[in-house]
C-alpha cells in the first residue's frame, strides 16, 4: 500500500484516479481548491477510511509524508483556464514548483498531467514526442500551453539537477462521466445540448480534428506511467489514435440521443489547433498500453451520465 497525492483529485481525471488507487488498496489524499472541481466528484469517497480531501491550492506550499504525487490541479476546458489566465501560469508554474519541492524534500516520485496542447496548432502529423510544437506564446491559449511546457522544464530540470523521479505525461482529448456539466469542452457541450434539444454551437465550420480517449483508458495510462521503470521520464503521449471532425462528432451525439438538435456555426476562437492525433508508439511499446474503449462505446457511457444527472441541476 502507497500513500498517494492526487492534486486536482476532484477533478474530471483526477476523481476517476482516486477511485481506481482507492479500489487498489492505497492510502490517498485529494488536493483540491474546488476552482472547477466539485466535491460530488469524490463524495462516495469522502467516508472511505483511506481517503482524505483537503482544500488547498498548490500556489501555496504543502507539505505530506508521500511515495508518489500525480499533479493533475489545472483547469482543462478553454473557458475556465482563459478565465483568470495569470492564474492558470500560476497554478503550472508555481504549484508545480510547489509540489516539485514537496517531491524532493520526501523523496516521491512525481507525475505531471501535460497536455497535447504543448503541440500548440501542430504543423506534424499524427504528432511525436519528438515535435517542439508550434505554439503561440501570447495568445488566449497561452496561459495554458506555455505554463504547461514550463511545467515540463522544470521536471526535466528537478530530474537533472536534484535527481527526482518525473514522469511527463501528454494527455490527449479525454472524455467521459463526471466532465462537469457547464464545463464548456465540446462533448460535454454537445452532449448536453443534444439533451436538450437545443441548437449544436460548433466554433468554426467543424472541419478541426481531434482524437478522443475515454477517462478509464487515459487513468491506466497514468498509472502504467507511473508504475514504470524510475528512468524513464517520458514525455509519453496518452490519447486515443482515432482522429473526428468536430461536425463528425456532433453529428454522431445527435444520432447516438436521437435528438432533434440542430447545428449551428459560430466563430472559431484564436489559435484553435486545426488537427490533432497523438501518435502511442512509445506508450505502446514501453508501458504496454493500448485505449480499449471505442467512441461509440464510450460516448454512450458518458450519455448515461448526463442523462442521469443534467436534469437534477438546480
Ligand atoms: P478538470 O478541470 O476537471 O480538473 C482539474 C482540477 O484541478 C479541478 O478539480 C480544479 O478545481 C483543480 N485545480 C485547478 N487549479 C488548482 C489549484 N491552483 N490548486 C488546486 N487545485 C486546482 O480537468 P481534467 O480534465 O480532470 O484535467 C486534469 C489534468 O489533466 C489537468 O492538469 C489538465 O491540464 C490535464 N489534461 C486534461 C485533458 C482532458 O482532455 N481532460 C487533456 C490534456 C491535459
Ligand atoms: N468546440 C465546439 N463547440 C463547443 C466547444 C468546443 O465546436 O461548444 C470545438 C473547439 O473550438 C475545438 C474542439 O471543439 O475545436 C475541442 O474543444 P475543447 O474545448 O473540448 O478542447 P480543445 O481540444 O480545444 O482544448
Amino acid at each position: 500500500m502507497k500513500r498517494i497525492l492526487v492534486t486536482g483529485g476532484a477533478g474530471f481525471i483526477g476523481s476517476h484516479l482516486c477511485e481506481k488507487l482507492i479500489g487498489e488498496g492505497h492510502d490517498v489524499i485529494c488536493l483540491d481548491n474546488l476552482f472547477c472541481g466539485s466535491k460530488k466528484n469524490i463524495f462516495h469517497l469522502l467516508s472511505h477510511p483511506n481517503f482524505e480531501f483537503i482544500r488547498h491550492d498548490i500556489v501555496h506550499p504543502i507539505s505530506f509524508e508521500v511515495d508518489e504525487i500525480y499533479n493533475l490541479a489545472c483547469p482543462a476546458s478553454p473557458v475556465h483556464y482563459q478565465h483568470n489566465p495569470v492564474k492558470t501560469v500560476k497554478t503550472n508554474v508555481m504549484g508545480t514548483l510547489n509540489m516539485l519541492d514537496l517531491a524532493n524534500r520526501v523523496n516521491a516520485k512525481i507525475l505531471q498531467a501535460s497536455t497535447s496542447e504543448v503541440y500548440g496548432d501542430p504543423l506534424e502529423h499524427p504528432q511525436k514526442e519528438s515535435y517542439w510544437g508550434n505554439v503561440n506564446p501570447i495568445g488566449l491559449r497561452s496561459c495554458y500551453d506555455e505554463g504547461k511546457r514550463v511545467a515540463e522544464t522544470l521536471l526535466m530540470d528537478y530530474h537533472r539537477q536534484n535527481h527526482v523521479t518525473v514522469k511527463i505525461v501528454r494527455i490527449f482529448n479525454t472524455y467521459g462521466p463526471k466532465i462537469a456539466i457547464n464545463d464548456g469542452r465540446v462533448i460535454s457541450n454537445f452532449i448536453v445540448q443534444a439533451l436538450k434539444n437545443e441548437n449544436i454551437t460548433i466554433l468554426g465550420d467543424g472541419s478541426q480534428t481531434r482524437s478522443f480517449c475515454y477517462v478509464d483508458d487515459m487513468v491506466d495510462g497514468l498509472i502504467k506511467m507511473m508504475r514504470s521503470s524510475s528512468d524513464f521520464t517520458g514525455p509519453v503521449n496518452l490519447g486515443k489514435p482515432f482522429e473526428i471532425s468536430i461536425l463528425a462528432l456532433a453529428q454522431m451525439i445527435i444520432r447516438m440521443i436521437k435528438s432533434q438538435s440542430g447545428i449551428i456555426f459560430q466563430q472559431l476562437p484564436q489559435d484553435d489547433p486545426k488537427q490533432r492525433h497523438p501518435d502511442i508508439t512509445l506508450a505502446r511499446s514501453i508501458l504496454k498500453w493500448e485505449p480499449i474503449i471505442s467512441l461509440e462505446a464510450g460516448l454512450s457511457k458518458t450519455i448515461d451520465f448526463f442523462k442521469e444527472n443534467i436534469f437534477c441541476q438546480p
